[in-house]
């Protein structure tokens, strides 16, 4: 059976240059610093953002928790959008392993969280209050409709966050999917932050690999809580080679997915017992909702027809666009969302 799976970016499998490049990558013990290729692949990615020093981690989820543990320490406080991934999705890592506090702010649709409800979170000296040390941001948005952040808006906070002493952390696991959206260099996306995460295993189609960015002393600092955590690897070579294929290779056809994603909006937009709105789709991730009929059986009819996708809510469905997903297999999977939308 033809499948179509648009549960995320993260099913993408490695393209062949890239399993060939780990067939010849020099490798050595990068615990002991001595694995060429992840030096290469960490300084290819501290240029890409602007920064001085990188880190290859596990996964996103390492570099946010590493990055979060580099900046506070336990009791401290950081606050984040109420809808990123760090606060909803990461099993609590940051106070289950940290003692760090998160302070959730509502973040708007379009990704951002109010400059004044930031500046309102921030704790003022007092006994009785967490210490406020660091602001989180996600560029893309995940749960925002991959809503891309503005530069603009990311150098305001950093400014907000300098004037009271606190750090910013990006995450960035889609800074690519922003980069490719607005038509600008992930430097200038990254400008001022502390630190920056990225992933190599979603849009970019890398098998394993997340990227933690930073002036150089914070790295290092970072490099040690990573065997913290036990996620000191030895020869990752063979995952950097990926990652260097990755940010060469596979970052201008990102577009494609995004012209992908807008077709399938406007598609369900025109279906009826659907609703989305393609005007909000700026990247490769869009949501929907089933207006009528019982949303567990639509879900399940286009599950044993091959197409999969999450649902995210009790009507609302989500779709993310990716390398392997062509044209005509979004033209196929909204026949697929069609039939199951009449047949509920
Ligand atoms: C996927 C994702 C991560 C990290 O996920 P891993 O599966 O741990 O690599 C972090 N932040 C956002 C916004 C993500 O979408």
């Amino acid at each position: 059976m033809r499948i179509i799976d648009l549960r995320s970016d993260t099913v993408t499998l490695p393209p062949p240059g890239m399993r060939e490049a780990i067939l010849t990558a020099p490798l050595g013990d990068d615990v002991y610093g001595e694995d060429p290729t992840v030096r290469e692949l960490e300084e290819l990615a501290a240029e890409v953002t602007g920064k001085e020093a990188a880190l290859l981690v596990a996964s996103g989820t390492m570099g946010n928790l590493v990055s979060v543990l580099t900046h506070c320490g336990r009791g401290d406080e950081v606050i984040l959008g109420d809808q990123c991934h760090t606060f909803l999705y990461e099993a609590g890592g940051i106070s289950a392993l940290g003692g760090i506090h998160p302070h959730p702010v509502r973040n708007e649709p379009d990704g951002t969280i109010p400059l004044e409800a930031i500046a309102a979170a921030i704790r003022p000296e007092n006994i009785h209050f967490p210490r406020t040390r660091l602001i989180c941001l996600e560029n893309t948005h995940n749960r925002c409709w991959g809503s891309p952040l503005a530069p603009e808006y990311t150098r305001e906070v950093v400014h907000l966050a300098r004037r009271h002493g606190l750090a910013v952390h990006l995450d960035g696991a889609r800074i690519f999917n922003a980069a490719v959206a607005l038509g600008v260099e992930v430097e200038e996306l990254t400008a001022g932050v502390d630190s920056v995460t990225f992933c190599l295993s979603k849009g970019l189609a890398a098998p394993v690999g997340s990227v933690i960015c930073g002036e150089r002393g914070f790295i290092e600092e970072a490099r040690r809580i990573r065997k913290q955590v036990g996620g000191g690897m030895r020869q990752a070579g063979i995952i950097a080679a990926c990652g260097i294929y990755a940010l060469k290779h596979m970052v201008a056809r990102i577009a494609e997915d995004h012209e992908n994603a807008q077709l399938l909006a406007r598609g369900i937009a025109n279906v009826d017992g659907l609703y989305t709105e393609p005007e909000r789709v700026r990247t490769n991730i869009l949501y929907f909702e089933l207006e009528r009929g019982d949303p567990a059986e639509f879900h399940e009819l286009c599950r044993k027809r091959g197409l999969l996708f999450h649902r995210t809510g009790e009507r609302r469905f989500r779709l993310v666009t990716h390398y392997g997903i062509t044209r005509p297999d979004i033209d196929y999977a909204l026949g697929i969302l069609a039939e199951a939308a009449k047949g509920t």
